[in-house]
């Protein structure tokens, strides 16, 4: 059984607090993944006060002050695909997904990311074991237990591996200091271990986690949403996806309710 590390106790016990914190914004996935929605900026009334930079004074304070009538712009304005306005309205999401996740993920170009590196602490010892449901298609069992056992002895084995190698390159970097080989430490960053998770990092698999902030306007997010809400998205990120669609909704119920009309759906399964 592996021993989650410092920094991974710390991530999950952070987890706990937001999650607790800030119920209506978070979301659990799986066994160590989670997406919170931390910051917005804008509103519905920024779409339409920015949409009618030509055609009117008039500007709303927020969706509150909506009459009929700028539903109806709202809406025709997501039905027409009508773009820059809807790039006024920006999203923060930290989520913690395996890395085969965010490869797919980063495929989102017109975003912005930041993402754990594992240069300047180690990696997150925790990795994706996939459930009952993720390893069955039509009530077929593509990967048996059997074989999950195998598959989480082969990534406990590589976790383990980073943590001994790390933990033996520390002691001589420790002992070369006694017997005055290299220099002393100074303030700040040691190269030597910080070489030594650089070097190790690529030993990972994409099965662990990492930790990202994803900064995005909706005209992007919502194509995020179109693309990996449906049925053809990979399982594990289409669970991210519409966790993130059930948090934006809750913060955005307007909007949400004017896609839903327009598109006359909503992303099917749960979140
Ligand atoms: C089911 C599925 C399977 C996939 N399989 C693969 C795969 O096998 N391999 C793989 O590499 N990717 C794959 N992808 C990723 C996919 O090809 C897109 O890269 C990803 O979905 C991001 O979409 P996007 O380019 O629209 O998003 P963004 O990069 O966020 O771009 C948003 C929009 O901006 C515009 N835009 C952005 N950059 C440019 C540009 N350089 N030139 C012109 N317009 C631009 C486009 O209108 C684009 O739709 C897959 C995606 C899905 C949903």
């Amino acid at each position: 059984m592996l021993e989650a590390n410092e920094g991974t106790k710390e991530i999950a016990e952070e987890i706990q607090r937001r999650m607790d914190q800030n119920p209506d914004r978070t979301h659990r996935i799986g066994t160590f993944g989670f997406i919170e929605l931390e910051d917005t900026w804008g509103d519905e009334a920024t779409i339409l006060n920015t949409a009618r930079v030509s055609t009117s004074n008039r500007r709303l304070s927020g969706p509150e002050a909506f009459s009929d009538k700028d539903r109806a712009l709202l809406e025709h304005l997501l039905a027409e695909e009508h773009g820059t306005p809807f790039e006024t309205v920006w999203f923060r999401f930290r989520f913690i997904a395996p890395i085969f996740v965010l490869r797919q993920w980063v495929k989102h170009r017109i975003s912005t990311w930041n993402e754990f590196s594992m240069r300047y602490r180690k990696p997150i010892s925790a990795f994706y074991i996939p459930d009952e449901k993720a390893r069955t298609v039509n009530g077929f069992e593509i990967m048996t237990q059997e074989q999950t056992d195998r598959y989480t002895s082969l990534l406990e084995t590589v976790n383990h591996f980073y943590e001994e190698e790390y933990e033996t390159i520390c002691r001589r970097i420790d002992d070369l200091r006694q017997r005055g080989e290299i220099p002393q430490k100074e303030a700040g960053r040691d190269p030597y271990r910080a070489r030594a998770r650089e070097l190790l990092r690529s030993a990972m698999p994409v099965a662990n986690y990492s930790d990202v902030y994803w900064t995005v306007n909706f005209r992007s997010l919502l194509n995020f949403f179109n693309l990996r809400t449906k049925e053809t998205a990979q399982y594990e990120i289409r669970q991210y996806a519409l966790a993130a669609y059930d948090l934006f909704g809750r913060a955005y119920p307007l909007l949400r309710s004017t896609l839903e009309r327009t598109r006359h759906r909503e992303p099917s399964g749960s979140a």
